[in-house]
């Protein structure tokens, strides 16, 4: 489809130049035809040995060679289709002429003035940067010039009409220029703009482009700083592999279409492009944090409100949005560093609960690091990527349960310490799965007796390696029991109640909630009020009774149903 268009415009382009190029030539012999009549001369030059001897025929024959010259430029350029605008070369073969034309004015009559020749000059430049109006312009203000010159010259015998008689063949000749190289320019400069446009477009949406939105971020962060920060919206559509698998692509690419209107209508100052597929971004220079998750709320609250073609049979009835919001320099110095952590922001969003607005926040934020303890902590962070990778189907597992976990310490009223402690320990719970082999993390059937004795040391192992980081030091022991029973019947250690630490019971029961209702390679997963019930059921064996009430209560209220 660009394509077709860009032949239409190329047609469209070739057809004005040809046109100018005619009018021009007309123009000319139009001139040519009037010098003769006003200067009463014979079509050939009385002095056949010395044509030049007839300055206006030659200015004439200089706009011709011009003419011809740019013809021939612009023939071949259009019909090798090597570029779709006229270069600066092109510019230098049009002034060539001209200058060479004041050469041999300047050289031949040296009595003459060859002022007019010269004008010839600027109205050439203007016309090239400006364009049309501009040249005329400047054709009018050098045309005054010279006739001004013309009567100061001869201030004896002052006679306006005279001297405007007597410059009426370069008045003629500068407008012609002044009017034919800033028409080139012009159909050059839309043609210009307009492909600009088409590079940085999307097709489908209309919404600027992934290239385009790469370009402005580079140049945003140019000018971020503390007072001028930079936020960034990544929106991902829900689900919408289901609408496409049920509706066709058509009908998807119809929703893309209307996403892209109602970002592009409710986004007054910002940039909204289509990052690809089904994601779109929004960047807003200088909106902290705050303004930006505004701003994404009321899209995500405009895209659930509008009524789309066969939502109802979407996971939840609607069509709706997911954004992660990352703000710089507080997230990130980088471009790459914003998108990653607006990403994470997204992704965070998209395994809590979808339809949902997630800030980026490093559950680390708050650690103050030495040297020494800064490698150790980057080799946890590397070690959690690594789980992560390994094990595909606990993926988002670790902030599910740090999001979950931070409620439920809310609710108990821990102090601000313990929540950040709590924090750390469920990010990290299963840090100690590093040491277990993949396929036995992700084996589809039962685990045998010996692959069970070593998955049931990763709390061990999990614990030694928090150590290294004096600040975590407190977490190891979370971390060590965060698989005990309530009951005495857990690992490693066998402990019961009250002397499995709080933090380590907290997540005890929200890391089991998540594995019933996550997809795991070797079970499906349980409806949450299937895992409500199961819950329910272990209170008091797994669980610490008084924690299931309260974390059946958090799972039940409106903002935690998935
Ligand atoms: P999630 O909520 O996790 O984002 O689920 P999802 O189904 O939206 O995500 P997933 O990444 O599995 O699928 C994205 C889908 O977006 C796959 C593809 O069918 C659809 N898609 C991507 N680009 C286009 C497009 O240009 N037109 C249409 N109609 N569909 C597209
Ligand atoms: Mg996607
Ligand atoms: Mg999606």
């Amino acid at each position: 489809m660009g394509c077709i268009i860009l032949i239409t415009e190329e047609e469209e382009r070739q057809k004005r130049v040809y046109e100018y190029i005619t009018t021009t030539h007309m123009l000319c012999l139009l001139i040519f035809v009037i010098t003769l009549i006003l200067s009463n001369r014979s079509i050939f030059p009385k002095n056949y040995f010395y044509p030049f001897a007839n300055v206006e025929l030659l200015l004439l024959l200089c706009l011709l060679g011009l003419v011809a010259v740019l013809s021939y430029i612009t023939k071949m350029r259009l019909t090798q289709k090597t570029s779709n605008s006229l270069s600066y070369i092109d510019f230098f073969y049009m002034v060539l002429p001209l200058i060479l034309a004041v050469f041999i004015l300047f050289l031949s009559h040296k009595n003459l003035s060859h002022t007019e020749a010269i004008l010839l000059l600027p109205i050439l430049i203007t016309a090239s940067i400006r364009g049309k109006k501009a040249g005329i312009f400047m054709a009018s203000v050098c045309s005054l010039f010279l006739i001004i010159n013309n009567v100061i010259m001869q201030p004896e015998e002052f006679n306006i009409f005279k001297a405007i008689e007597s410059c009426l063949i370069y008045i003629s000749l500068m407008h012609i220029v002044g009017w034919f190289i800033g028409g080139m320019s012009d159909i050059e400069t839309k043609h210009r703009k307009h492909l600009t446009q088409m590079a940085n477009t999307d097709i489908l949406t209309g919404l600027y482009n992934h290239r385009y939105f790469q370009e402005k971020l580079k140049e945003y962060f140019q000018s971020v700083s503390e007072i001028n920060p930079l936020s960034l919206i990544i929106i991902d559509i829900d689900h919408f592999k289901n609408y496409n698998d049920g509706f066709g692509h058509l009908a998807g690419d119809h929703v893309l279409e209307i996403l892209g209107s109602l970002l592009k209508e409710n986004v007054k100052s910002g940039v909204v492009a289509r990052y690809g597929g089904e994601e779109f971004v929004v960047l807003l220079p200088g909106s902290d944090s705050g303004t930006a998750i505004l701003t994404a709320e009321r899209l995500k609250k405009l895209v659930e409100d509008y009524k789309f073609y066969g939502e109802e049979y979407q996971p939840g009835g609607k069509i709706t949005i997911s954004c992660g919001v990352a703000t710089s320099p507080v997230h990130g110095v980088s471009p790459k560093e914003l998108i990653k952590r607006a990403d994470y922001a997204l992704y965070k969003a998209k395994s809590l609960s979808r339809n949902k607005v997630e800030l980026y926040i490093s559950v680390f934020e708050d650690l103050s690091l030495n040297e020494n303890e800064k490698e150790s902590f980057n080799s946890i962070r590397t070690l959690v990527s690594i789980i992560n990778a390994k094990d595909r189907y606990t993926f988002g597992h670790s902030e599910r349960i740090t999001d979950y976990s931070v409620k439920l310490a809310m609710k108990l009223q821990l102090s601000e310490k313990c929540i950040q402690q709590l924090k750390y320990a469920a990010f990290l719970h299963d840090i100690g799965k590093i040491e277990a082999d993949g396929h036995i993390l992700n084996k589809p059937g039962a685990l045998d007796d010996n692959e069970w004795k070593i998955l049931r040391q990763h709390p061990i192992w999990g614990s030694e390696i928090v150590k290294s980081v004096s600040q975590l030091v407190p977490i190891s022991k979370v971390i060590l029991y965060h698989h005990e029973n309530y009951d005495g019947s857990g690992y490693p250690d066998g402990i019961k109640a009250e002397s499995i630490p709080l933090l380590a019971r907290i997540i005890r029961i929200v890391d089991s909630f998540d594995a019933m209702t996550s997809n795991r390679i070797y079970k499906k997963n349980m409806t949450h009020s299937e895992a409500i019930e199961e819950i329910k059921r272990c209170s008091g064996t797994m669980f610490d009774p008084e924690l299931t009430n309260i974390f059946i209560d958090i799972i039940n209220s409106k903002d935690n149903k998935l």
